[in-house]
């Protein structure tokens, strides 16, 4: 990897894409974000995400130079096509089709597409992306197969190389707390759990030692687990 090219995140404000805006803010010389608003029954994630950048910034000198410019992309129509549990009031849980009723067919794809004509207009090479094919594998286009895919398709597509670098795609939620310390230390952690933002249904007034959220969500339990897990290992 080459220090002097620029990435572009796909940040949500959730934990795992800020460990991976961290991650790249470690690694490249300019580091932009780009999150979407497809109409998210709780807009709380995209309300966290400035905080987010602001507190990443505030760690260090470096990383503060190298955080350019966030991009919000307005995607309704995604929210128009969808009938699931994050954009309408529906339970979460298990449909017949064996999918967490919170997935959103294909929303990565739309999401991978859109990030593509940025990173094309912007002039950069690397996307840096949360998907992890560990615990959510419920998730068919979190799966490393579709996002090496995705990679060939906006290379092909666009006629210039991207990569699409996916740090967290191999490892549990554990180990993702792991990396968070080994990228920052105990500020980063701090800033994971008490900014980022994943329960599924919105909560912000639980907090808990692992964060803020209903506690009860398969995000939240995920997120509870993978903290309980971390923290017993170190
Ligand atoms: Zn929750």
């Amino acid at each position: 990897m080459n220090l002097s090219d620029n990435a572009l995140v796909l940040f949500s404000g959730g934990q795992d894409s800020t460990v991976c805006l961290a991650w790249a803010l470690q690694r490249f010389a300019r580091v932009e974000t780009v999150g979407f608003d497809y109409g998210q029954r709780h807009a709380v994630e995209l309300t966290v995400r400035p905080r987010i950048r602001e507190r990443l910034a505030q760690l260090s000198p470096q990383w503060r130079e190298r955080l350019g410019d966030d991009h919000v992309v307005k995607i309704d129509a995604l929210a128009a096509i969808s009938d699931t549990a994050l954009t309408r009031e529906i339970a979460i849980g298990i449909s017949a089709s064996g999918l967490p009723t919170t997935f959103v067919p294909g929303r990565n794809l739309v999401f991978f597409a859109f990030a593509g004509a940025v990173a094309y207009r912007r002039g950069t090479r690397h996307l840096v992306a949360g998907m992890c094919e560990t615990d959510c594998s419920g998730y068919p286009d979190c799966r490393d197969d579709t996002i090496k895919a995705m990679q060939l398709a906006l290379s092909l597509g666009m006629d210039r190389r991207l990569v699409i670098h996916t740090p967290l795609m191999w490892i549990d939620k554990a180990a993702t707390f792991a990396l968070a310390q080994d990228i920052g230390g105990a500020p980063l952690v701090d800033v994971l759990l008490a900014e980022t933002h994943t329960c599924y249904l919105g909560d912000r007034e639980h907090r808990h030692d692992w964060g803020f959220g209903c506690g009860e969500c398969p995000a939240c339990r995920l997120r509870a687990e993978g903290f309980a897990k971390w923290k017993k290992a170190a």
